[in-house]
């Protein structure tokens, strides 16, 4: 793949070897997020951060990647404060702003909407969620997290076992996944849902078809057991009809230290893609994880910086010129 200039929009545009080379282009970006080091490589550019829908770990974390670039940040956030409300189309949205900007980050709740957005685009656009369709930078933070606990823990992704818990149906974040690990050899995914909520068929049938195992399951004891990953996810209370109907499902499964030392093999990862709901009917992972060492969601979140650096810094074609625009940082910057 082409970096220079392109769009991100789909998990489907990447081969193997691509998504190996946004894994060295985080790798190298590790002095600049830790404060180490700043680079002014993207000074004088501007970041459009277009958000339509609820979101701060996505926003803000393509916001400081570019930010630590070098680069300013414009934001727009939610309908009620953009032209949108006075009933301007995608189209003329994306030609006007696009103007305006180097790059565009934009979440919306209508599946294929960045997509349209990205069409009429001056500039290249990076889909930060797009309905429950998909949502690609997190998929790729999200194995790069995978990766790193993994080397950790002296293995590869060869092999790899990993459990996604929760609401798969509309889960994007989930999608990306499992469509990624299609570019993998001897992966097994087991799939836990409510049967109302499963992962929709296409993206289990897409995955069967790449050689992945695949195991459904309602059982969450079951589907925690044997695996390296177990990754969770919220109810996405906002893609049902009602809040209601989100609430059958709400707490159906509950991840906490109890079950984990019963159910778990040690060692076994905790993922999140954030915000996981600590309301006490969810509680899908519950706060008694949080000195488990195994509890990677935060370091997950801090991936996601290193990980959209690196998309800035290629899709701008500036990787090359990253280190040749740096210096030390002159405050006191401590350990992180
Ligand atoms: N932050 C993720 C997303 O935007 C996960 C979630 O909201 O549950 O899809």
């Amino acid at each position: 793949m082409d970096f220079t200039g392109a769009h991100i929009l789909s998990i489907k545009q990447f081969e193997r070897a691509d998504i190996e080379r946004v894994f060295k282009v985080a790798d190298s970006m590790e002095p600049y997020a830790q404060r180490r080091r700043v680079t002014r490589v993207l000074e004088g550019a501007i970041l459009g951060n277009m958000f339509f829908e609820p979101s701060t770990r996505t926003r803000v974390s393509f916001g400081s990647a570019f930010n630590l670039l070098g680069g300013e940040v414009r934001e727009t956030t939610g309908f009620k404060n953009s032209a949108i409300a006075k009933g301007e189309s995608l189209y003329d949205t994306a030609r006007v702003l696009s103007g305006y900007s180097d790059v565009i980050c934009m979440r919306h709740p209508e599946s294929g909407s960045v997509a349209e957005f990205a069409g009429a685009s001056r500039v290249p656009v990076i889909n930060g969620g797009d309905g429950a369709n998909e949502h690609p930078s997190q998929a790729l933070l999200d194995l790069y997290t995978i990766r790193k606990e993994l080397a950790d823990r002296g293995r590869s992704l060869d092999g790899l076992r990993i459990a996604m818990i929760g609401d798969l149906k509309h889960g994007r974040t989930v999608h990306s996944l499992c469509k990624l690990l299609c570019l993998f050899d001897n992966i097994h995914v087991t799939l836990v849902s409510p049967p109302e909520l499963a992962m929709p068929e296409a993206v289990t049938e897409n995955m069967r078809e790449a050689g992945l195992k695949v195991v459904v399951s309602e059982d969450l004891a079951h589907g925690i057991g044997h695996v390296d990953i177990a990754y969770a996810t919220r109810i996405q209370e906002e893609r049902f009809t009602s809040k209601e109907e989100a609430n059958l499902y709400r707490g159906r499964f509950r991840l906490n230290q109890a079950i984990y030392t019963q159910y778990c093999e040690p060692n076994t990862v905790i993922m999140h893609p954030l915000p996981r709901d600590s309301r006490e009917d969810a509680n899908e992972l519950d706060n008694d994880l949080n000195l488990n060492p195994n509890l990677a969601i935060f370091r997950q979140a801090d991936n996601g910086v290193l990980v959209r650096m690196a998309l800035f810094a290629l899709i701008l074609d500036v990787v090359d010129q990253v280190d040749a625009c740096a210096r030390d940082v002159n405050w006191y910057s401590g350990s992180r």
